[in-house]
């Protein structure tokens, strides 16, 4: 955890899906009120509980549950926390709503990609949430947090549904998804952010994904409260080299149609001479390739997605 991650109450934590440093719940502090935003999956409940208790709040402290989008490593876990947090509301982007008050669909998604087995494994039991406490959040929704106000934008890019939420009081934005990702192995000390952008099935734009990048660094923050993998210093070249990459996915994404294989192998590529860029020359045993093995074969899917969608328009 860096300098950052216990700032203007805002604390990190690790919901431990997957594994160590892949997806973080923030919970902000105010007022000795706490709000989450985004909160892992079923099996990490326990985590943002523990959170809970070691800032001296009560689990009916908690006033809000904000998801970023729903995708299950964000959001699997709302429904079982709404009912360990009796005066939360859930706070979701409209076309998200309604697939967090019923998820069948998400459930049938997730099932069809990873198999029965392995989905429970990953993420428990998903409870719908009562329609009754949930918040629907336009672009432009403003959320009174004990006078902590957190505004909503609309970020379509990498889903449909997802919001990034810009929180003036600590000068960051609660990004999900939208701004990649920073896992701490790949980020080495005195050097910017190392990103890279997630373009997971199946809803990726990469035009809308730049707007929503630049639309978020028209606000000016000083933080990215990042999902995977919490908070980073805004850094112009790390977003520069961030957009190119979006813009590239796009490129290789045209140039290999349909073949997986060559789109995968574009994609790896493209990491792995990021990274050593990054690196300039410097040693590291840190394997990125291992780290983002999981990223290229989403990316490559998110991306195939995306190209069958043109084809279809
Ligand atoms: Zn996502």
């Amino acid at each position: 955890m860096n300098e950052l991650s216990r700032s203007f109450g805002v604390h990190v934590i690790d919901t431990g899906y997957l594994r160590e440093n892949f997806a973080a719940s923030h919970m902000i502090v105010e007022n000795g009120k706490a709000a989450f935003v985004d909160v892992g999956t079923s099996n990490s409940s326990k985590y943002l509980v523990q959170a809970v208790h070691a800032a001296g709040l009560k689990n009916e402290d908690v006033l809000y549950i904000i998801l970023t989008h729903i995708h299950l490593d964000h959001a699997g876990g709302a429904g079982q926390l709404m009912e360990l947090f009796p005066n939360s509301r859930l706070v979701v982007h409209p076309k998200g709503a309604r697939h967090i008050i019923s998820p069948e669909k998400l459930i049938a998604g997730a099932k069809a990609v990873y198999g029965e087995v392995k989905f429970s494994a990953l993420y428990g039991d998903i409870i719908g949430v009562n329609a009754e406490r949930v918040i629907e959040a336009n672009d432009g929704f403003v959320l009174d947090f004990e006078g902590r106000e957190l505004h909503f934008i609309d970020t379509p890019g990498h889903a449909r549904h997802h919001c990034c939420i810009w929180d003036p009081k600590s000068g960051g934005v609660f990004t999900g998804d939208t701004l990649g990702l920073a896992y701490p192995e790949l980020q080495r000390a005195g050097k910017r952010p190392f990103l890279v952008c997630t373009t997971s099935p199946s809803a990726f734009e990469p035009d809308e994904m730049i707007s929503s990048i630049d639309r978020i660094m028209s606000l000016r923050p000083s933080t990215l409260y990042l999902t995977h993998f919490g908070p980073i210093k805004v850094n112009v070249e790390s977003i520069r080299v961030l957009k190119n990459m979006v813009l590239t996915h796009k490129e290789v994404g045209l140039q290999a149609g349909a073949d997986h294989a060559a789109l995968s192998q574009a994609i790896d590529r493209l990491f792995v001479e990021a990274f050593s860029d990054y690196l300039d020359g410097h040693e590291t045993d840190v394997d990125a390739r291992a780290l983002l093995a999981g990223d290229v074969e989403m990316n490559t899917q998110g991306v195939m997605v995306w190209i069958k969608r043109q084809e279809e328009s």
